[in-house]
C-alpha cells in the first residue's frame, strides 16, 4: 500500500490495517523471520509536522522465527509500538530544530513524495524482535558433536560424556555461554 502525501488533507490521517498470515512469508527459508503466523493488526496515525511526517504506530500479532539456539521455528508474539519520522529528500533543507530534538527517533528519508506502508511495517516488525530469539528461555540447544537437538533427545555423545574429549568439549561449550 502507497500513501501519496500530497494528496493528503492537512489533519492526520488514521490507517486501521490488518494484514493476513500470507501477506508476508515464503521468502528465504534461511531467513531469521519466516513470515506471519496469523494476522497481524497494525494502526497507524500519519500526520504533517512542519517540513516533515510523523507516523505513530503500534502493531500487534504472531510472526514465525527461528530459535537461534536450536535453529527450530515457533510462534514469537510481537506488539510494539513505533514512532517513525519521515523527511524531505535531503537536497531539501532539513529542519535542524527537529533533527536535534528528535534525534533518538528513527529518522527516514522520503526518496518521493510517497510512503510504502509494507514496507515501513516490517522495517518496525524486525525493530520490535528481541536480540536472541529463544523458542522458549531453557532451550537446550544443538548437540555440538552431532547437531542432535537436545529439547528432543539425548543424543549418544551426551551418553559418553565421561570421556575425557567430551568433557573437554564440555569446557569450551560452557565458556561460550
Ligand atoms: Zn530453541
Ligand atoms: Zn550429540
Amino acid at each position: 500500500m502507497i500513501v501519496r502525501l500530497k494528496e493528503m488533507m492537512p489533519g492526520p490521517r488514521r490507517f486501521d490495517l490488518r494484514f493476513e498470515s500470507n501477506w508476508w512469508g515464503g521468502g528465504d527459508p534461511n531467513s531469521q523471520v519466516l513470515g506471519l503466523d496469523g494476522p497481524l493488526d497494525v494502526h497507524l496515525t500519519l500526520s504533517k509536522e512542519g517540513s516533515h511526517y510523523a507516523v505513530d504506530g503500534s502493531l500487534s500479532g504472531r510472526i514465525r522465527v527461528r530459535c537461534d539456539r536450536c535453529l527450530e521455528t515457533y510462534s514469537h508474539g510481537v506488539q510494539s509500538e513505533f514512532r517513525v519520522l519521515l523527511a524531505p529528500p535531503p537536497s531539501e533543507p532539513v529542519d535542524s530544530e527537529i533533527a536535534l530534538s528528535e534525534e533518538d527517533m528513527s529518522v527516514e528519508f522520503l526518496a518521493d513524495d510517497e510512503i510504502e506502508i509494507d514496507r515501513l511495517v516490517r522495517e518496525q516488525l524486525y525493530l520490535a524482535l528481541p536480540i536472541k530469539l529463544l523458542c522458549h528461555e531453557a532451550c537446550r540447544g544443538l548437540c555440538p558433536v552431532c547437531g542432535a537437538n537436545l529439547n528432543r533427545e539425548a543424543c549418544k555423545c551426551q551418553e559418553k560424556r565421561g570421556h575425557p574429549a567430551f568433557l573437554k568439549l564440555k569446557e569450551v561449550k560452557l565458556k561460550r555461554d
